[in-house]
């Protein structure tokens, strides 16, 4: 079989592999890069297209995040024939997300902020969404080659990522013997507050490909989520006692709903007041009523909980209001997860950062250079020399940083410890280390070669084909 990665390599971008095996063309994933703007978060579909040996049959996309979904309707639009698959609600979520990034991207050209023309339009993404077949977790369906004319059998596994977020499973006869490769999407084997911890098939599995996202993150291991969770609940408290007001960054798919998941439980519990209003926006409302209409046909940790039954308050569109609404004391639980310029975690931010009694609390994974980074990179500055200035956009220039900066390990996704276990537990022969910054895939290659010494670890340089 050959592997080969067509999206970023040594950083999180978009992910999306190319799996040629038994004479079928299976691609995991087509994302986009958070980071880049139009074309160039694209993954190289360019490579496909060039060579005449190989082929697309079959694309199964792990869940509904822009990097692993967001590059889809290019895809689709490219190589027409391919045939779509992914689980039932990460069909709905994607016929979500996907016309919110359309008409975002229209939006922005029209504001004259984006840097190209929008990658498709809701018109295309109509005509495309019946070519999507959804499946039920764990249940095997067949993919088979148009031009090579083999067959492979799939089956999607839950990851206890985000709703509808699936792990893949292929299995194939390769010669005389049966291959089995598991692609891990991004995955965390432990509960949520919604979202139960994944579930994986039972070895023996020959490739593993992992995802490697907290692989350089020392601290995530040694905290646990209990632990976490009573901190960001104390958190909260003390901000809301010294009358300022937290923002909590998260990304509108997932993290939202499982950070209002915790304030209410905080709240019923009487770890906060009930009357400390939190404040929500835009996409995050449209993804909670999708969380609560597939609560009986999804894994949940309760079905009877329901995301639009939490208090929350709309926050005012205009800017004006809003600032009036941020003068008093209140939770903002607005994306983007990692505060990317123009979004409204990062205009929320740069009116609260240079006041101490307001706090910005981070929930989720912080890639290199975005505004979320730079946060935390000036809260460290700020412990050693006593003051810091922080750009959370270069158009507002550099502020002085006041308020509270903490970082709550709330990830949807594991740990590099936990990573190391489902190694373990699959005892694959080859494991290939994808989604991950450099320095993580290195932590996980070393621990995985210091462990298990007889596994055959691969990092895949984008565009380099490896045989598997
Ligand atoms: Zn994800
Ligand atoms: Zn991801």
């Amino acid at each position: 079989m050959r592997f080969v990665t067509l999206g970023a390599s040594d950083s999180i971008g978009a992910s999306c592999h190319l799996l040629q095996v038994a004479g079928v063309g299976v691609m995991l994933d087509a994302g986009t890069d958070p980071d880049e703007d139009g074309p160039d978060g694209l993954p190289m579909f360019d490579w496909v297209r060039k060579r005449s040996d190989v082929f697309i049959d079959h694309v199964l996309v792990s869940h509904a995040h822009h990097d692993h979904v967001g590059a889809l309707p290019v895809l689709v639009r490219e190589f027409p024939h391919v045939q779509v698959h992914m689980t039932r609600p990460t069909r709905e979520l994607a016929e979500f997300v996907l016309p919110a990034s359309a008409r975002l991207q229209k939006r922005r050209v029209r504001e004259g902020t984006a840097t190209s023309e929008p990658l498709f339009d809701e018109e295309e993404l109509d005509l495309q969404s019946f070519l999507y077949r959804s499946h039920d977790l764990e249940r095997r369906f067949r993919l088979n080659g148009v031009a090579g004319a083999g067959a492979v059998d799939a089956a999607f596994y839950h990851s206890g990522h985000i709703l509808g977020a699936a792990g893949i499973e292929l299995s194939f006869e390769e010669g005389d013997r049966l291959r089995r490769v598991f692609y891990s999407g991004d995955t965390n084997i432990r509960s949520q507050s919604i979202i139960p911890g994944g579930s994986y098939p039972d070895q023996p599995i020959d490739v593993l490909i992992l995802e490697s996202t907290l692989g350089a993150d020392p601290e995530a291991e040694l905290t646990t989520r209990r632990t976490e969770e009573l901190r960001f609940a104390e958190g909260l408290r003390r901000v809301w006692e010294r009358g300022g007001t937290a923002v909590v960054p998260v990304f509108a798919v997932g993290r939202a709903q499982e950070v209002l998941a915790l304030i209410d439980r905080y709240k019923r519990h009487g770890r906060l007041p009930a009357e400390v209003p939190v404040y929500t926006a835009g996409a995050m409302r449209a993804v909670a009523e999708l969380y609560d209409r597939t609560r009986y046909s999804s894994p949940r940790l309760n079905q009877e909980f329901v995301v639009e039954n939490v208090d929350q308050v709309r926050l005012p569109r205009s800017s004006a209001a809003r600032r009036r609404a941020l003068q008093e004391p209140g939770i903002h639980v607005i994306s983007s997860g990692m505060m990317f310029e123009r979004t409204l975690s990062n205009r929320i931010a740069q009116e609260l950062v240079a006041d101490e009694k307001n706090a910005v609390f981070l929930v989720g994974f912080a890639q290199e250079g975005t505004p979320a980074d730079r946060l935390l990179a000036a809260d460290a500055r700020r412990e050693e020399s006593g003051e810091a200035e922080v750009v959370l956009d270069p158009i507002r220039g550099s502020q002085p940083l006041c308020c509270q900066v903490e970082r709550f390990r709330l990830s949807g996704h594991s740990h590099r410890r936990d990573l190391l276990r489902l190694v373990e537990r699959l005892s694959p022969t080859t494991v290939v280390l994808v989604h991950g910054e450099t320095e993580a895939r290195q932590w996980m290659a070393d621990n995985i070669n210091f462990f298990y010494p007889d596994i055959d670890i691969i990092l895949p340089e984008t565009g380099v084909p490896y045989e598997l």
